[in-house]
């Protein structure tokens, strides 16, 4: 422990750069317990990121509502009570797995950019990006939300409770007052100047103008419990026509930085059903979401490649393990960076990156004695070029929540939904927050050689996303786990090290969230603090690499004999309850 403590003071000031340095002033902060939160179950299994909107899930599960059901309604509870990260305003990711008929699908209510938005839409004069804030804060940045079409078209097809009833916990809780969590208290520290733009957020949350709301006080929000009345009541449609979508839309407008959103994009608005992309790993099925999720593909590309070294007998305190897997990442960012989008405006390689041979020949690529020394994408068979393109590595701060939910009929959910960094674009209207997801494009649309980026701003388009919500399956073809997390870009790095921990190394799922984080997403190895004993020897082996704390927001259930374990990521508030 002490020598522990010696080595972490020592990094502090010595040769390992702090990773606080690649994320100035993220307020969506790691609230870390030492202690992740578990349950057992035989017949249901709910995990979010807060205990009220889990007991909201379990409520509905218990008195035999559907995993649609149950999202639906910790969903609302979440837009309230842990409002930094996602809400009604923002969007989401669905992967779901209907065990009656044993059909995957997967949602895509991603945020679509206002129709008449152009590539230069977070350029400044001189042609440069402009600052993350500058381009975050306010209405510029705030993209058509999807989560209620995404979760109308869930409950469509999958729910049993009626609609209006999914939203009564939230309502009397909005109501009556919720508990103020103490991570969102610390969420709001050195926030207060960037919500002066905003009047009605500004005095939500900094009711006494410089002090924001406390851990630990109840509170209401009678603007939320009305807005959501009137969805209950209504439908989704609702929202997007109607009083509700003429204040969101007023609200982008009239803000200093105006912005583009119409009352047609509202209207206009679908969620879209997607294929689920899935891949093999040591003989396990691994499904997440497809583009414009960069998730699924960039998450299957790494495992392909180290599907050709052996995890296991390296072991996980094998520095040789956490080599291959940091460059495997690296070859997969890559190719995500280069080529996914939104396979709606763009041609991307798409499954192509999937194949067998093409993973083959970059795992050949690897060394075992010392990093690559220049990484590049790679030309996968088959794939025909019809731009040129051009890397965009950008990397954003994170909000996000994500939960995992089966229900007592088999079916499974897994569900990550954002509005993108925590507090979106600090924009508040009828009781919610916007989000500010379209930063997720690209900010330069070109390169300095002119070639456009895959990941561009273009009208009607969908960000590029990492959410990974995720559903695997053993070799039996029976449900083995399910998976997702906060955390921008890292969340592929976080589901990935947790697939492996539990795969190859037999961890439990509570130990798995647990170990500390080490993610590579193309630049550098970021290490959490806790595992800060790999860091010199990664570093000796020529890695450049960050150590700090990381903002992940795992929630997972596992299978095994019969029985179903829920975690939560102890770095969060959340919890999981089970029957
Ligand atoms: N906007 C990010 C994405 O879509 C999510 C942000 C986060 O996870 O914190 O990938």
């Amino acid at each position: 422990m002490l020598i522990r403590l010696f080595v972490a003071i020592l990094l502090a000031f010595a040769s390992v750069d702090a990773l606080a340095q690649d994320r100035p002033n993220a307020p969506e902060i790691a609230t870390k317990t030492s202690k992740v939160q578990t349950a057992m179950g035989s017949k249901f299994m709910v995990v979010t990121a807060h205990p009220d909107a889990t007991k909201a899930a379990y409520d509905i599960l218990n008195k035999g509502g559907t995993a649609a059901d149950a999202a639906i309604a910790a969903q609302m509870v979440l837009g309230l009570v842990e409002p930094q990260s996602s809400g009604i305003g923002g969007g989401a990711f669905i992967v779901y797995y209907d065990a009656v008929q044993g059909k995957l699908f997967s949602i895509d209510g991603r945020e679509t950019t206002p129709i008449v938005a152009s590539p230069y839409l977070f350029t400044k004069d001189d042609g440069k990006a402009m600052g993350f804030y500058d381009a975050a804060n306010g209405g510029r940045s705030v993209g058509t939300p999807g989560l209620l079409r995404a979760l109308e078209k869930l409950h469509g097809w999958q729910g049993k409770a009626p609609w209006r009833d999914l939203f009564q916990p939230a309502i009397k809780l909005a109501e009556k007052g919720f508990t103020v969590s103490h991570r969102l208290q610390k969420s709001l520290q050195k926030e207060a100047s960037r919500f002066e733009a905003d009047t009605q957020a500004k005095i939500y949350f900094f009711p006494d103008t410089t002090r924001s709301i406390e851990g630990g006080a109840r509170k209401v929000n009678q603007d939320y419990a009305a807005t959501l009345n009137h969805i209950a009541d209504n439908g989704a449609a609702s929202f997007y026509n109607g009083p509700l979508a003429l204040n969101l839309v007023e609200k982008v407008r009239k803000n200093k930085k105006v912005g583009m959103l119409s009352i047609e994009d509202m209207t206009e608005y679908q969620a879209k059903e997607r294929m689920p992309v899935c891949g093999g790993y040591r003989g396990y099925k691994i499904c997440s979401m497809g583009q414009p999720s960069s998730g699924a593909l960039t998450l299957l590309n790494t495992l392909g490649i180290l599907e050709h070294f052996d995890l296991r007998s390296m072991g996980k305190d094998n520095l040789q393990s956490w080599h291959i897997i940091a460059e495997a990442s690296r070859l997969a960012f890559a190719d995500r960076n280069y080529y996914m989008a939104d396979p709606d405006f763009v041609k991307t390689p798409d499954t192509l990156l999937l194949d067998p041979l093409y993973l083959k020949s970059r795992a050949a690529l690897i060394q075992h004695k010392s990093p690559m020394q220049d990484v590049r994408h790679g030309v996968p068979a088959g794939w025909v070029a019809s731009i040129s393109q051009a890397q965009d590595a950008s990397v954003k701060p994170p909000g996000t929540t994500h939960m995992s939910i089966v229900d007592g009929y088999g079916n499974i959910l897994s569900m990550t939904s954002s509005i993108e960094n925590a507090f979106g674009s600090r924009i508040m209207v009828d009781g919610y927050l916007l989000n500010n997801q379209l930063t997720d494009f690209a900010f330069v649309p070109n390169d300095k050689n002119g070639n456009p980026k895959a990941n561009r701003v273009e009208g009607g388009k969908r960000p590029r996303s990492s959410m990974s919500p995720t559903i695997i399956f053993d070799p039996e073809n029976k449900p083995f786990m399910v998976i997702g997390s906060a955390g921008g870009s890292r969340i592929i790095g976080f589901v990935l090290q947790r697939i492996i921990s539990v795969i190859d190394w037999d961890m439990d799922i509570a130990q798995a969230l647990a170990a500390p984080h080490i993610v590579h997403r193309g630049k550098k190895l970021e290490l959490e603090s806790s595992g800060v004993d790999m860091a010199e020897p990664l570093k000796d082996f020529g890695h450049p690499v960050l150590v700090g704390e990381m903002n992940s927001g795992l929630t997972a259930i596992h299978f095994k004999n019969g029985q179903m374990t829920g975690a939560a990521d102890p770095r969060r508030d959340g919890t999981a309850m089970g029957r």
